[in-house]
């Protein structure tokens, strides 16, 4: 590991909170990564801390490098990036530019990854880099993921420090989100590492555009992983992501086998993948492969970024696909980001008795009825990570 940037800045607590009120990241910054600051944090635009050597890669003749990370397999030669700027050939050794150089920080509900499974109104500890292996026209969070290092304010925050810094402010678990961790592997996997010697539970916010070998590797250290399936389509992959969709339901059914705790997101966006027939297609795939336990969320369009033409998801569509997962035989059902909070389709029900098992009210749970796993009125097992 090695020390960049001789002119790096040296923080007051007073004005790293400063910098964190001010909105300096892409993502509102956390009064928890703040508080941490116990003594001197640096931070600073395009502070590149540090530089690690990668992993999954391969040396090529002429100081050329091949990365393996993720299905683009991009071929780098001397001092050029690879497609998500943030991993580099310097003379024929390939590095991260963001391990331990996050951009934004913040604690959220875990539901709001969203994770209903997973110890319902725990606190994440959610950080994130610049960088993405897509380049989706609806994302939200652009202005970080469609940007390298250097146009980033970044913390220097190296896994050790953030791990402290989540048990510090009482997080159980630590997400790696807002962007695509895929891209930031490395330090994900330290991080991840780390965190289950301190009883914390990492999980993943994908878009599964990932290689089988560093999903098996880092299936070792994960708690729990949600997958963006963005659509039932190459089509709307290749036009509206510049991903493929076959990696993505590959990855999806490795962690199956994996044994891992997964849940999955499917955004709708309205004329692009909300034809019922690619929806219906999709749920019948998610049961015969992965199986009926595997929680779906819909989710509601809103028009962002390259994809402001489009209007939000009409309720009808939505409330169609909903109807169409559960005709399918998928037990557990979400619809998210709708006007009504607290709506029926944001509870978990027992998919035996029927009762509701966990009650919300938008990211808040009102309730949880689960004992040892089981739902606390009949016994039935309900799936999920809930201790
Ligand atoms: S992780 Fe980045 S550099 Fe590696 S193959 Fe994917 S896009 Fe290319």
């Amino acid at each position: 590991m090695e020390m960049d940037g001789a002119d790096v800045e040296v923080m007051s607590r007073r004005n790293f909170l400063r910098a964190c009120v001010a909105g300096a990241c892409a993502m509102p910054l956390a009064t928890a990564a703040c508080s941490a600051a116990q003594g001197k944090v640096r931070v600073e635009y395009g502070g590149i801390f540090y530089k690690k050597e990668a992993r999954h890669w391969q040396k090529g003749a002429n100081h050329m490098v091949t990365c393996a990370l993720c299905p683009r397999a991009c071929a780098v030669p001397d001092g050029e990036r690879g497609y998500c700027g943030v991993r580099e050939n310097r003379g024929g050794t390939y590095y991260t530019l963001v391990w331990g150089n996050p951009c934004s920080l913040q604690i959220d509900p875990i539901e709001k990854k969203p994770l209903f499974h997973v110890m319902p109104g725990a606190r994440a500890f959610s950080v994130a880099t610049a960088g993405c292996n897509m380049k989706c026209k609806f994302c939200q969070n652009w202005n970080i993921s469609q940007v390298r290092p250097e146009q980033t304010r970044n913390f220097d925050l190296p896994p050790a420090a953030l791990v402290k810094v989540a048990a510090d402010r009482g997080c159980k678990a630590i997400a790696f989100t807002y962007n695509e961790p895929t891209i930031f592997y490395e330090y994900m996997y330290d991080v991840a590492k780390l965190a289950q010697e301190k009883k914390i539970k990492p999980v993943m916010v994908s878009n599964g555009f990932m290689n089988k070998d560093p999903m098996t590797e880092l299936c070792k250290v994960l708690s729990a992983v949600k997958i963006d399936l963005k659509a039932f389509t190459q089509e709307f992959y290749k036009n509206l992501t510049g991903g493929r969709l076959r990696p993505v339901l590959e990855t999806l059914s490795l962690l199956k086998k994996q044994g891992m705790w997964f849940e999955i997101v499917n955004l709708i966006v309205p004329t692009m993948n909300d034809k019922p027939a690619d929806l219906r297609a999709m749920c019948k795939w998610i049961k015969k492969d992965l199986g009926p336990d595997v929680p779906l969320h819909f989710s509601v369009f809103y028009p962002r970024y390259k994809l402001r033409n489009l209007p939000r998801t009409p309720e009808k569509t939505i409330f169609a696909a909903y109807d169409i997962a559960r005709e399918e035989g998928l037990n557990y059902v979400y619809l998210g980001n709708l006007r009504r909070a607290g709506h029926k389709t944001e509870q978990t029900y027992c998919p035996n008795c029927g009762k509701i098992v966990v009650g919300r009210r938008g990211y808040r749970v009102t309730s949880v009825n689960i004992k040892d796993g089981k739902c606390a009125s009949c016994g039935q097992v309900i799936a999920g990570v809930w201790n």
